[in-house]
């Protein structure tokens, strides 16, 4: 899931940002209306929290250029306690949620992810391949009944996977869709997170799921042989 940050002051969004990341996102920072709306526009992003004072364009208009140009992505909308007005009218220009600054970040995520879970592509609350569960909502793991702990870019590998069983995924797409990388050069750091997700889900067990296509990259498929 990726999320575009549009906030000015420095300090709170990259607070946001290393929050979001450490939750398992990825997530964009743009410090002015000016880029967050660009970004907003040509890359796609499942949600935007967008700040209403910003310099360059403000986040109404934002969100007016996102709704005029058919981008429906679920948008909370930041701002100060004493611009109440503001919330009414972001609320109208099709802002999805809001929330007063400051706030709690534990706040910020639980919107975060009802207004993700509620957005048009409805997501399974589980995903699964032979004895291997994932609970997305709940982010817990298991094999054969077995509770695993991952690492939040582990959680995200696995979902990929998951998500895309028999598929071939090349490592330049994992670094991509996983890391946010748009070019491979590092698929090294790919090679090292999928030798430990395997040490994880895999290696104790008698069935592989995850298989190296040689030259190609990897799938996850049941094999009966
Ligand atoms: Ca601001």
């Amino acid at each position: 899931m990726k999320i575009l940050i549009v906030e000015d002051e420095l300090k709170t969004g990259t607070y946001l940002k290393q929050g979001l990341t450490e939750a398992g996102f990825i997530a964009d920072l743009a410090v002015n209306g000016i880029d967050g709306q660009y970004l907003a526009l040509t890359e796609a992003f499942d949600l935007v929290i967008l700040d209403v004072m910003l310099p360059g364009i403000n986040g109404w208009d934002v969100l007016l250029a996102l709704r005029s140009a058919g981008k429906s992505m679920p948008v909370l909308f930041l701002t100060a306690r004493d611009q109440v007005v503001d919330r009414v009218k972001g609320l109208e220009l099709g802002a999805d949620d809001y929330l007063l600054k400051p706030f709690a970040f534990t706040e910020l995520l639980a919107r975060v992810r009802t207004l993700l879970r509620r957005g048009k592509t409805i997501e399974p609350e589980m995903l699964g391949i032979a004895d291997l569960e994932v609970n997305l909502v709940r982010r817990r793991v298991s094999r054969a009944g077995q509770r695993i702990d991952l690492t939040a870019k582990e959680f995200v590998l696995l979902t990929l996977f998951l998500k895309r069983q028999g598929e071939v995924l090349s490592r330049t797409l994992i670094a991509s869709q996983v890391w946010d990388m748009n070019f491979d050069s590092d698929t090294n750091v790919v090679e090292v997170a999928i030798r430990r997700l395997r040490a994880k889900i895999d290696d104790h067990f008698e069935t592989r799921l995850i298989h190296t296509v040689r030259g190609m990259g990897y799938v996850m498929e049941l094999r009966n042989f």
